[in-house]
Protein backbone atom coordinates (compact mmCIF):
# COMPACT_ATOMS: atom_id res chain seq x y z
CA UNK A 1 0.00 0.00 0.00
CA UNK A 2 1.72 3.70 -1.05
CA UNK A 3 1.46 5.34 1.46
CA UNK A 4 1.07 9.51 0.24
CA UNK A 5 1.85 12.21 2.92
CA UNK A 6 5.34 12.93 2.17
CA UNK A 7 5.02 13.40 -1.45
CA UNK A 8 1.98 15.97 -0.60
CA UNK A 9 2.50 19.57 -1.39
CA UNK A 10 3.33 21.67 1.67
CA UNK A 11 0.16 23.71 1.04
CA UNK A 12 -3.13 21.01 0.15
CA UNK A 13 -5.19 21.99 -2.49
CA UNK A 14 -8.17 22.91 -0.19
CA UNK A 15 -6.08 26.21 0.98
CA UNK A 16 -6.78 27.86 -2.55
CA UNK A 17 -10.76 27.17 -2.72
CA UNK A 18 -13.21 29.77 -1.92
CA UNK A 19 -13.89 30.50 1.89
CA UNK A 20 -10.45 29.03 2.33
CA UNK A 21 -9.22 31.69 3.76
CA UNK A 22 -10.52 31.80 7.43
CA UNK A 23 -7.98 32.74 9.49
CA UNK A 24 -9.44 32.70 12.81
CA UNK A 25 -8.49 31.39 15.70
CA UNK A 26 -11.58 29.69 16.85
CA UNK A 27 -10.12 28.33 20.41
CA UNK A 28 -12.56 25.44 20.36
CA UNK A 29 -11.39 24.40 24.00
CA UNK A 30 -11.96 27.76 25.43
CA UNK A 31 -15.63 28.22 24.64
CA UNK A 32 -18.06 29.34 27.21
CA UNK A 33 -21.92 30.12 27.91
CA UNK A 34 -20.77 33.53 28.37
CA UNK A 35 -18.31 33.38 25.52
CA UNK A 36 -20.54 36.23 23.60
CA UNK A 37 -21.23 38.61 26.24
CA UNK A 38 -17.57 38.55 27.18
CA UNK A 39 -16.80 39.59 23.46
CA UNK A 40 -19.35 42.05 23.72
CA UNK A 41 -17.86 44.01 26.07
CA UNK A 42 -14.20 44.14 24.78
CA UNK A 43 -13.79 47.22 22.89
CA UNK A 44 -11.81 45.69 20.09
CA UNK A 45 -14.43 43.06 19.07
CA UNK A 46 -16.03 43.05 15.44
CA UNK A 47 -19.24 41.62 13.96
CA UNK A 48 -20.40 40.10 10.99
CA UNK A 49 -24.23 41.25 10.58
CA UNK A 50 -26.44 38.80 8.72
CA UNK A 51 -29.60 38.69 7.97
CA UNK A 52 -31.82 36.33 5.63
CA UNK A 53 -28.87 34.85 3.71
CA UNK A 54 -27.74 38.66 3.48
CA UNK A 55 -24.47 40.25 4.71
CA UNK A 56 -24.39 43.98 5.90
CA UNK A 57 -21.78 46.19 3.99
CA UNK A 58 -20.37 49.31 4.85
CA UNK A 59 -20.13 51.59 1.43
CA UNK A 60 -17.03 54.42 2.26
CA UNK A 61 -16.60 57.51 0.15
CA UNK A 62 -14.75 55.36 -2.05
CA UNK A 63 -16.59 53.00 -3.25
CA UNK A 64 -15.75 50.26 -1.15
CA UNK A 65 -17.28 47.97 1.05
CA UNK A 66 -16.40 46.77 4.79
CA UNK A 67 -17.94 43.95 6.51
CA UNK A 68 -17.01 44.40 9.83
CA UNK A 69 -19.16 46.56 12.59
CA UNK A 70 -18.43 47.90 15.96
CA UNK A 71 -20.96 46.43 18.67
CA UNK A 72 -22.14 50.29 19.25
CA UNK A 73 -22.25 50.89 15.73
CA UNK A 74 -24.67 47.96 14.98
CA UNK A 75 -27.15 49.03 17.14
CA UNK A 76 -29.43 50.97 14.56
CA UNK A 77 -29.73 48.18 12.83
CA UNK A 78 -32.43 45.67 15.58
CA UNK A 79 -29.30 43.35 16.03
CA UNK A 80 -30.02 40.32 18.03
CA UNK A 81 -27.00 40.08 20.61
CA UNK A 82 -28.86 37.02 22.38
CA UNK A 83 -28.37 35.24 19.21
CA UNK A 84 -25.09 35.66 17.91
CA UNK A 85 -22.24 33.51 17.86
CA UNK A 86 -18.49 33.53 18.42
CA UNK A 87 -16.31 32.70 15.60
CA UNK A 88 -13.38 33.15 17.61
CA UNK A 89 -10.60 35.61 17.50
CA UNK A 90 -8.18 37.75 15.29
CA UNK A 91 -5.28 39.49 15.67
CA UNK A 92 -7.39 42.47 16.03
CA UNK A 93 -9.69 40.71 19.06
CA UNK A 94 -12.82 38.74 18.77
CA UNK A 95 -14.93 37.93 16.10
CA UNK A 96 -19.15 37.72 16.26
CA UNK A 97 -21.76 36.91 13.87
CA UNK A 98 -24.92 38.27 14.32
CA UNK A 99 -28.26 38.10 13.39
CA UNK A 100 -29.53 41.66 12.08
CA UNK A 101 -33.30 42.35 12.00
CA UNK A 102 -33.77 45.68 9.61
CA UNK A 103 -34.61 44.40 5.72
CA UNK A 104 -32.59 45.67 2.93
CA UNK A 105 -35.23 48.16 1.71
CA UNK A 106 -35.02 49.55 5.41
CA UNK A 107 -31.28 50.78 5.21
CA UNK A 108 -29.65 53.56 4.95
CA UNK A 109 -27.59 54.29 1.88
CA UNK A 110 -24.27 53.47 3.15
CA UNK A 111 -25.08 50.08 4.48
CA UNK A 112 -25.99 47.15 1.93
CA UNK A 113 -27.52 43.96 2.21
CA UNK A 114 -25.53 41.38 0.01
CA UNK A 115 -26.67 37.69 -0.56
CA UNK A 116 -23.50 35.65 0.52
CA UNK A 117 -23.42 33.74 -2.74
CA UNK A 118 -22.98 37.42 -4.64
CA UNK A 119 -20.60 38.33 -2.27
CA UNK A 120 -18.37 35.62 -2.78
CA UNK A 121 -18.66 35.17 -6.51
CA UNK A 122 -17.81 39.10 -6.53
CA UNK A 123 -14.95 39.21 -4.55
CA UNK A 124 -16.79 41.59 -2.61
CA UNK A 125 -14.97 41.05 0.42
CA UNK A 126 -10.97 39.69 0.88
CA UNK A 127 -10.48 35.89 1.54
CA UNK A 128 -10.40 36.04 5.76
CA UNK A 129 -13.44 38.05 5.50
CA UNK A 130 -15.54 35.33 3.36
CA UNK A 131 -13.99 32.60 5.19
CA UNK A 132 -15.58 34.21 8.45
CA UNK A 133 -18.66 35.05 6.13
CA UNK A 134 -18.85 30.67 5.75
CA UNK A 135 -18.47 30.15 9.41
CA UNK A 136 -21.23 32.84 10.41
CA UNK A 137 -23.51 31.76 7.68
CA UNK A 138 -23.68 28.32 8.15
CA UNK A 139 -23.94 28.56 12.16
CA UNK A 140 -26.51 32.01 12.28
CA UNK A 141 -28.69 29.52 9.67
CA UNK A 142 -28.30 26.18 12.02
CA UNK A 143 -29.68 27.88 15.15
CA UNK A 144 -32.47 29.47 12.58
CA UNK A 145 -33.76 25.94 12.17
CA UNK A 146 -33.12 24.10 14.96
CA UNK A 147 -34.51 26.40 17.87
CA UNK A 148 -36.70 23.50 19.25
CA UNK A 149 -35.14 19.57 20.61
CA UNK A 150 -35.56 17.60 17.85
CA UNK A 151 -35.97 14.84 21.09
CA UNK A 152 -38.92 16.27 22.90
CA UNK A 153 -39.60 19.75 20.99
CA UNK A 154 -39.21 22.09 23.58
CA UNK A 155 -37.29 24.99 23.12
CA UNK A 156 -33.75 24.69 23.36
CA UNK A 157 -31.31 27.16 24.30
CA UNK A 158 -27.41 28.52 22.56
CA UNK A 159 -24.73 27.60 24.81
CA UNK A 160 -20.52 27.34 24.24
CA UNK A 161 -20.59 30.48 22.02
CA UNK A 162 -22.88 29.24 19.64
CA UNK A 163 -21.35 25.72 19.16
CA UNK A 164 -24.09 24.11 21.04
CA UNK A 165 -27.80 24.48 21.94
CA UNK A 166 -29.20 22.88 25.46
CA UNK A 167 -32.32 21.54 25.82
CA UNK A 168 -33.61 22.70 29.69
CA UNK A 169 -36.77 20.11 29.71
CA UNK A 170 -34.45 16.80 28.52
CA UNK A 171 -31.32 17.71 29.31
CA UNK A 172 -30.10 16.68 25.13
CA UNK A 173 -27.22 18.75 23.97
CA UNK A 174 -26.97 19.30 19.97
CA UNK A 175 -24.49 20.19 18.06
CA UNK A 176 -23.63 22.45 14.65
CA UNK A 177 -24.59 19.93 11.54
CA UNK A 178 -22.19 20.23 8.54
CA UNK A 179 -24.12 18.11 5.73
CA UNK A 180 -21.09 15.94 3.34
CA UNK A 181 -21.48 16.56 0.09
CA UNK A 182 -19.70 14.76 -2.58
CA UNK A 183 -18.28 16.47 -5.71
CA UNK A 184 -16.20 14.44 -8.16
CA UNK A 185 -14.64 14.41 -11.55
CA UNK A 186 -14.91 11.34 -13.68
CA UNK A 187 -11.78 11.54 -16.21
CA UNK A 188 -9.23 9.60 -17.93
CA UNK A 189 -6.15 10.59 -19.53
CA UNK A 190 -7.70 11.99 -22.35
CA UNK A 191 -11.16 13.00 -21.52
CA UNK A 192 -13.62 14.27 -18.24
CA UNK A 193 -17.01 13.85 -17.70
CA UNK A 194 -18.99 17.02 -16.94
CA UNK A 195 -22.91 17.71 -16.47
CA UNK A 196 -25.17 20.06 -16.88
CA UNK A 197 -27.37 20.78 -13.90
CA UNK A 198 -31.43 22.36 -14.74
CA UNK A 199 -30.42 25.23 -12.60
CA UNK A 200 -27.66 26.29 -13.90
CA UNK A 201 -26.54 29.35 -15.68
CA UNK A 202 -25.73 29.13 -19.55
CA UNK A 203 -23.29 27.48 -21.46
CA UNK A 204 -22.21 26.10 -17.56
CA UNK A 205 -21.00 22.62 -17.23
CA UNK A 206 -19.93 21.27 -14.29
CA UNK A 207 -18.55 18.12 -11.68
CA UNK A 208 -21.45 15.65 -10.78
CA UNK A 209 -22.24 16.05 -7.04
CA UNK A 210 -24.47 14.43 -4.00
CA UNK A 211 -24.80 14.34 -0.78
CA UNK A 212 -22.88 11.59 1.16
CA UNK A 213 -25.79 9.43 2.83
CA UNK A 214 -25.52 7.63 6.58
CA UNK A 215 -23.26 4.69 6.45
CA UNK A 216 -21.58 5.65 3.38
CA UNK A 217 -17.62 6.16 2.92
CA UNK A 218 -17.03 9.10 0.59
CA UNK A 219 -15.42 6.77 -2.38
CA UNK A 220 -18.71 4.49 -1.73
CA UNK A 221 -20.76 8.02 -1.94
CA UNK A 222 -18.83 9.21 -5.03
CA UNK A 223 -19.17 5.82 -7.07
CA UNK A 224 -23.11 5.99 -6.10
CA UNK A 225 -23.88 9.23 -7.48
CA UNK A 226 -21.61 8.54 -10.35
CA UNK A 227 -23.53 5.33 -11.47
CA UNK A 228 -27.11 6.81 -10.34
CA UNK A 229 -26.62 10.06 -12.43
CA UNK A 230 -24.10 8.98 -15.38
CA UNK A 231 -24.37 5.78 -15.48
CA UNK A 232 -20.61 5.32 -15.53
CA UNK A 233 -19.27 2.64 -12.83
CA UNK A 234 -15.87 3.67 -11.20
CA UNK A 235 -12.88 1.95 -10.19
CA UNK A 236 -9.94 3.62 -8.36
CA UNK A 237 -11.54 6.97 -6.28
CA UNK A 238 -8.97 9.30 -4.72
CA UNK A 239 -9.89 12.66 -2.41
CA UNK A 240 -8.68 15.77 -3.90
CA UNK A 241 -9.83 18.79 -1.93
CA UNK A 242 -12.44 20.23 0.26
CA UNK A 243 -14.55 23.43 0.66
CA UNK A 244 -16.77 24.70 3.32
CA UNK A 245 -20.12 25.74 1.35
CA UNK A 246 -22.48 28.00 3.72
CA UNK A 247 -25.57 26.92 1.67
CA UNK A 248 -26.92 26.72 4.29
CA UNK A 249 -24.09 24.29 5.92
CA UNK A 250 -22.63 21.80 3.61
CA UNK A 251 -18.93 20.52 3.33
CA UNK A 252 -18.15 19.90 -0.44
CA UNK A 253 -15.39 16.79 -0.26
CA UNK A 254 -13.74 17.18 -4.10
CA UNK A 255 -12.83 13.54 -5.68
CA UNK A 256 -11.28 12.26 -8.80
CA UNK A 257 -12.72 8.89 -10.24
CA UNK A 258 -11.61 6.42 -12.50
CA UNK A 259 -14.23 5.29 -15.61
CA UNK A 260 -14.86 1.48 -16.09
CA UNK A 261 -17.23 2.45 -19.14
CA UNK A 262 -17.84 4.92 -21.66
CA UNK A 263 -21.67 5.12 -22.15
CA UNK A 264 -23.29 7.51 -20.33
CA UNK A 265 -26.79 7.25 -19.08
CA UNK A 266 -27.54 10.07 -17.57
CA UNK A 267 -30.30 11.12 -15.46
CA UNK A 268 -32.47 13.42 -16.79
CA UNK A 269 -34.73 13.89 -13.64
CA UNK A 270 -31.35 15.26 -12.55
CA UNK A 271 -29.66 16.47 -15.48
CA UNK A 272 -29.99 18.57 -18.72
CA UNK A 273 -26.89 16.99 -20.19
CA UNK A 274 -24.06 14.70 -18.97
CA UNK A 275 -20.97 14.13 -21.91
CA UNK A 276 -17.27 13.44 -22.06
CA UNK A 277 -15.28 16.83 -22.88
CA UNK A 278 -11.32 16.34 -24.24
CA UNK A 279 -8.88 17.90 -22.70
CA UNK A 280 -8.53 20.90 -25.16
CA UNK A 281 -12.41 21.65 -25.03
CA UNK A 282 -12.14 22.10 -21.17
CA UNK A 283 -9.30 24.27 -21.23
CA UNK A 284 -11.23 26.78 -23.37
CA UNK A 285 -14.58 26.42 -21.00
CA UNK A 286 -11.78 27.01 -18.32
CA UNK A 287 -10.68 30.42 -19.77
CA UNK A 288 -14.22 31.64 -20.99
CA UNK A 289 -12.86 30.80 -24.26
CA UNK A 290 -15.06 28.21 -25.68
CA UNK A 291 -16.32 28.51 -29.08
CA UNK A 292 -20.10 27.35 -28.48
CA UNK A 293 -19.72 29.73 -24.97
CA UNK A 294 -19.42 26.85 -22.72
CA UNK A 295 -17.68 27.50 -19.34
CA UNK A 296 -17.09 25.69 -16.29
CA UNK A 297 -18.21 27.06 -12.94
CA UNK A 298 -15.92 30.34 -11.87
CA UNK A 299 -12.96 29.95 -9.24
CA UNK A 300 -14.24 30.09 -6.29
CA UNK A 301 -16.32 27.22 -6.79
CA UNK A 302 -14.35 23.77 -5.95
CA UNK A 303 -15.71 22.09 -9.25
CA UNK A 304 -13.61 24.82 -10.60
CA UNK A 305 -10.14 23.20 -9.31
CA UNK A 306 -10.61 19.74 -9.92
CA UNK A 307 -11.16 20.47 -13.39
CA UNK A 308 -8.47 22.75 -13.27
CA UNK A 309 -5.67 20.05 -11.95
CA UNK A 310 -7.24 17.58 -14.31
CA UNK A 311 -6.57 20.19 -16.98
CA UNK A 312 -2.86 20.96 -15.98
CA UNK A 313 -2.22 17.25 -14.86
CA UNK A 314 -0.22 16.69 -18.19
ZN1 LIG B 1 -35.45 18.09 24.81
Amino acid sequence: MSFRLFDAPLREPSQFVGFAGNTIDRQSENRADDSVDKALADPTTRLLLMNGGRLYLKLDDGGSLDPWFGAAESEPFKVSFAHGVLLGFSDQGPVLAMPAGVDAEHLPETIKAIDYRSVYMQGLIDEVAAGAMAQGAALLAWHASHRFCSKCGAESQMRAGGYKRHCPNCGTEHFPRTDPVAIMLTATREKCLLGRGRHFGPGMYSALAGFIEPGETIEAAVRRETLEEAGIRLGRVVYHASQPWPFPYSLMIGCFGEPLNDDIQADLNELEDCRWFARDEVRLMLTREHPGNLVTPPKGAIAHHLIRAWVDSE
